[in-house]
């Protein structure tokens, strides 16, 4: 399970959010616009946007994730959502020898499965390391004759630099033969807005096991900052029939109860 950690959000969310919301709907001076916001009062103004549906005004609280030990599959995913940012370990400049990878619940636990599964990855950790080895050796003679050098006259700071760009240069092809299950690691900063709206679509039973989970883990966080603006957040079953139709789950009562596990929801 990818494990997520809060590293840092817009200092008191809900104030913010709620003197965004003042500035919409009262004549207040912009000096004045936090004097009386105290937690309750940002609390109110915070429901009230939410009632109205008037949901620019969160777009001012942004919460910035470290996500770990999250599957190349899951990457996939979550950079679908357009309205965040992301900065992700590269698998152009950090070289793979000896990646770590996501085993999916289900094959853990049929040992068959499991083993097969792992197969696969060492298979494909070496063919990465004989790709990477090859490319880098013919990466290395190509600079040498590019350069007009000779490898038996180069010294070693030379060869090293020269190896380095070979290496890279190497890994960034090796690299396709790198499966959906590699481990990364990125940092994920989206605002409330964005944030509640991937909940929507993440939380819901038919999103995917690896980023359902992950949305979990992240609705925590932020529940814990900032329990207005999330009180309503998860799968849209949660406050209103299942809009799935005929792809429902079926399960709306079980995901109700499960949320209301969540602090805070
Ligand atoms: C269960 C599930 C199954 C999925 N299956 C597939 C699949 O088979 N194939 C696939 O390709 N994707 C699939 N997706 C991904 C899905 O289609 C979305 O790309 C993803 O969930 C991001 O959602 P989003 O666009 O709302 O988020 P964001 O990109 O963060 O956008 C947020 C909101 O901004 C608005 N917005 C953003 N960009 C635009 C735009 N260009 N034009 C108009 N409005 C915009 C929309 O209102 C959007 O909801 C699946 C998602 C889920 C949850």
């Amino acid at each position: 399970m990818a494990k997520v950690t809060l590293l840092s959000y817009t200092p008191e969310p809900e104030k913010t959010v709620a003197a965004a919301a003042k500035l919409c709907y009262s004549p207040a001076a912009i000096n004045s616009l936090t004097e009386g916001l105290t937690g309750e009062e940002s609390g109110k103004f915070v429901r009230r946007l939410a009632a109205m549906g008037h949901e620019s005004p969160i777009e001012h609280a942004s919460f910035t994730f470290a996500v770990e030990g999250a599957s190349r599959s899951l990457l996939a995913q979550i950079t679908r959502h357009r309205i965040a940012s992301f900065s992700v370990q590269s698998q152009r400049y950090v070289a793979e020898t000896g990646f770590e990878y996501i085993i999916p619940p289900e094959i853990e636990k049929i040992p068959q499965a499991r083993e097969e599964f792992i197969k696969a990855m060492r298979e494909a950790q070496d063919s990465y390391n004989r790709l990477a080895e090859i490319l880098k050796n013919a990466r290395f003679a190509a600079l040498l004759e590019e350069k007009g050098l000779e490898e038996a006259g180069l010294d070693e700071k030379k060869r090293a630099r020269l190896l380095s760009q070979a290496e890279k240069s190497a890994i960034e092809d090796a690299r396709f033969v790198l499966p959906n299950a590699c481990e990364t690691k990125m940092l994920v900063t989206m605002n409330a807005r964005s944030l509640l709206n991937f909940f929507r679509h993440r939380c819901c039973l038919r999103a995917q096991w690896e980023i359902r989970g992950l949305a979990n883990q992240m609705l925590c966080l932020v529940s814990g900052i900032a329990p207005n603006i999330f009180a309503k957040a998860g799968p849209p079953c949660l406050y209103a029939p299942c809009p799935e139709g005929g792809m429902s789950c079926g399960k709306a009562e079980d995901v109700r109860r499960f949320y209301k596990k969540i602090p805070s929801s």
